[in-house]
C-alpha cells in the first residue's frame, strides 16, 4: 500500500524528556517521530512550560488572542520533529510540574491552561491560523486537549480535521466545577448529560469522548474493560455507546533509550546474545541501594509511581514474605501515605528491602537492569510500560492479568500473571517465578524470549496510521 502522507497536529500535554509525569511524556516523545518515518507530517504542539522554554530554541511564528489571554506560537525541533510551542508565561511558564505546584496541588487554572492549549490547537486546524502548514488530522491525548474536537464541531467549516483522541487513563478525567464552560468560551447549552456535564461538573474528557471521530486507547484489553463498570470511571456508558469507534493499540518503547546494549545509565552493558553484564548491573544496585551484596538472593525490582493503581499497597502488603524470599528495592514516588510505608517496610528489613522515594530515572534504568524479577501488580493498567521495559532487559515481570499487563506478557513464556489484586495472590505468583528462576536453563529461555519481543514503535505507528487513512476525508481527485 502507498504510504499515507498526512499532515497531523499531535497534541502532547507533555513530552519526555523536557517534562514527563509518566507513560504519556514518553508517548508523546515516541508516536511522532515513527509516524513521521512512515512518512506522516507529524507536528507536534505543547505548552511553553518552562522546561520547554529553556531546552529548546525556538523562532515566533505567529500570535494570537484566545479565551482572553495573548499566547504566541513558537516553532522549534525536537530532534527530527517540527515543535510547536504554545507560549503564555502567565499559564504555562511556572516552577512545578504540568499539572501540579511544587508541593503536588493541582494547579488551580488547569481549566484555563488546557482550554487555551485545546483552543489553539483548533486555531491551527482552521483557516485562521497564523501558519500555512495546515492538519487534516489532530490528534489528542487524555483530557488536557479533549475540548479540541468540542472546539472543531462548534465550527462551521465544512472540511475540518478529523480528530482522534486517544485515553491514556480514563482515571484522569479534567473534571471542573460548571463555571469552567464559560472559561473555555463554549456555550451554556453543552452543561447536560448528553453534553459535557458530568455528575454536575464539567467534564473535558467527556466533551472530547463525545465529539472525537475516533477514540483510542493503549491496548485492547483496557478498550474492552472501560465498556464496563469496574473500570469504566463513570464514562462506561459513553463508551460502550461509541464501542465501534474505540480501538485499542498498544504502546510501543523507545528502544533507543531502553536498550541494554548502549544504556549510559547502566553498570556494564549486555544484550540477547550475552547476559553476563546483568551481574555488574545487580551488585551496582545493591551498592546503589543499601542492599546486601550478594549475587545468589533473587532480586525483585519495581518502579512507578506509589498508588493504589499501581499496587504499591500490594507490594509492601507482601514485603515481609518477598524479604523471605529474596530481596526488593522500590523506586517510586507519589501518595504520602505510601511513601512513609514504603520507607517503614525498607527499616524493618535492613539489606533485604530498600526504598528510593523521588523519580530517578538513573535509577529506573538500573533496576530494569539489576533486577532478577520486575514487579507490576496494577489494580489496572492501560498499557504499562515498565513490564515492555523488563522484558526487553531481561528480567520477567511478575503482574496482575489486566489491561496492557495481559496484551504484553505471555504468562509462563516472557513472565508472570496472577489474577486477584491482592498480596497472596502476588505472593503465590513470586513463589511460582521463582521456581522457575531456579532452573537456570527454563529461566533463560524466559529472559531470552522477553528480550527477542518486538515492542518497537514502528508496529503502533503503523496501527495508527491506519486509523488515519480510514478517517481520512477524501481529497477531490
Ligand atoms: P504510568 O501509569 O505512570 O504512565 P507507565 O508504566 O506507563 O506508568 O510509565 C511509567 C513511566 O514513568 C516509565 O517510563 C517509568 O520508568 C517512569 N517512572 C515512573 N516513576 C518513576 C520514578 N520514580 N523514577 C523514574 N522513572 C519513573
Amino acid at each position: 500500500m502507498n504510504p499515507y502522507r498526512a499532515s497531523l497536529l499531535f497534541i502532547a500535554p507533555e513530552c519526555a524528556p523536557l517534562v514527563k509525569t509518566g507513560g504519556l511524556g514518553d508517548v508523546c516523545a515516541a508516536l511522532p517521530p515513527a509516524l513521521r518515518a512512515l512518512g506522516i507530517d507529524a507536528r507536534v504542539l505543547m505548552p511553553g512550560y518552562r522546561n520547554v522554554l529553556h531546552g529548546v530554541s525556538s523562532r515566533r511564528v505567529g500570535r494570537a488572542r484566545l479565551l482572553g489571554r495573548d499566547v504566541e506560537l513558537l516553532e522549534a525541533r525536537l530532534e527530527d520533529v517540527p515543535l510547536l510551542v504554545l507560549d503564555c508565561p502567565a499559564l504555562y511558564d511556572r516552577p512545578g510540574g504540568p499539572y501540579q505546584d511544587e508541593r503536588g496541588a493541582d494547579w488551580p487554572d488547569n481549566d484555563e491552561r488546557f482550554a487555551v492549549l485545546s483552543r489553539a490547537a483548533a486555531l491551527l486546524a482552521t483557516g485562521a491560523s497564523p501558519l500555512e502548514w495546515r492538519p487534516e488530522l489532530v490528534h489528542c491525548n487524555d483530557w488536557q486537549s479533549a475540548l479540541v474536537p468540542v472546539y472543531l464541531a462548534l465550527e462551521s467549516q465544512p472540511a475540518r480535521p478529523r480528530t482522534i483522541l486517544t485515553i491514556h487513563n480514563l482515571a484522569f478525567q479534567g473534571n471542573f466545577d460548571a463555571g469552567a464552560l464559560e472559561r473555555a468560551g463554549l456555550p451554556a447549552s453543552l452543561h447536560t448529560v448528553e453534553g459535557l456535564e458530568f455528575y454536575g461538573k464539567v467534564s473535558f474528557l467527556k466533551g472530547g469522548l463525545l465529539h472525537a471521530d475516533a477514540l483510542t486507547t493503549v491496548s485492547p484489553t483496557y478498550a474492552r474493560e472501560i465498556q464496563h463498570a469496574g473500570q469504566g470511571c463513570g464514562m462506561e456508558g459513553v463508551l460502550s455507546r461509541r464501542s465501534a469507534d474505540l480501538h485499542g493499540i498498544l504502546n510501543g518503547i523507545d528502544e533507543r533509550v531502553w536498550d541494554p546494549a548502549r544504556d549510559p545509565h547502566l553498570a556494564a552493558r549486555y544484550a540477547h546474545g550475552d547476559l553476563e553484564g546483568k551481574r555488574a548491573n545487580k551488585a551496582a544496585l545493591q551498592a546503589r541501594m543499601g542492599l546486601d551484596a550478594d549475587a545468589s538472593v533473587p532480586l525483585f525490582g519495581c518502579v512507578g509511581r506509589m498508588t493504589e493503581q499501581k499496587g504499591t499497597d500490594l507490594i509492601i502488603e507482601a514485603g515481609g514474605e518477598l524479604a523471605r524470599l529474596g530481596q526488593l528495592a522500590i523506586v517510586g514516588a507519589g501518595s504520602p501515605a505510601l511513601q512513609e510505608a514504603a520507607r517503614a517496610l525498607a527499616a524493618r528489613h535492613p539489606g533485604r528491602i530498600a526504598v528510593h522515594v523521588g523519580f530517578s530515572e538513573p535509577l529506573a534504568h538500573l533496576v530494569e537492569a539489576g533486577a532478577d524479577l520486575f514487579l507490576m501488580p496494577s489494580r489496572y493498567e492501560p498499557c504499562g510500560l515498565n513490564q515492555m521495559y523488563s522484558q526487553r532487559y531481561g528480567t520477567p515481570p511478575i503482574a496482575r492479568a489486566t489491561g496492557g499487563l495481559s496484551d504484553t506478557i505471555v504468562e509462563g513464556a516472557t513472565g508472570f500473571l496472577f489474577g486477584p489484586a491482592s498480596a497472596a495472590a502476588l505472593v503465590e505468583a513470586a513463589r511460582r517465578a521463582l521456581a522457575c528462576y531456579a532452573d537456570g536453563a527454563a529461566w533463560r529461555r524466559i529472559q531470552l524470549a522477553g528480550m527477542s519481543r518486538d515492542f518497537s514503535w514502528g508496529a503502533a505507528a503503523r496501527r495508527y496510521a491506519d486509523l488515519y487513512r480510514k478517517l481520512a476525508i477524501p481529497q477531490p481527485a
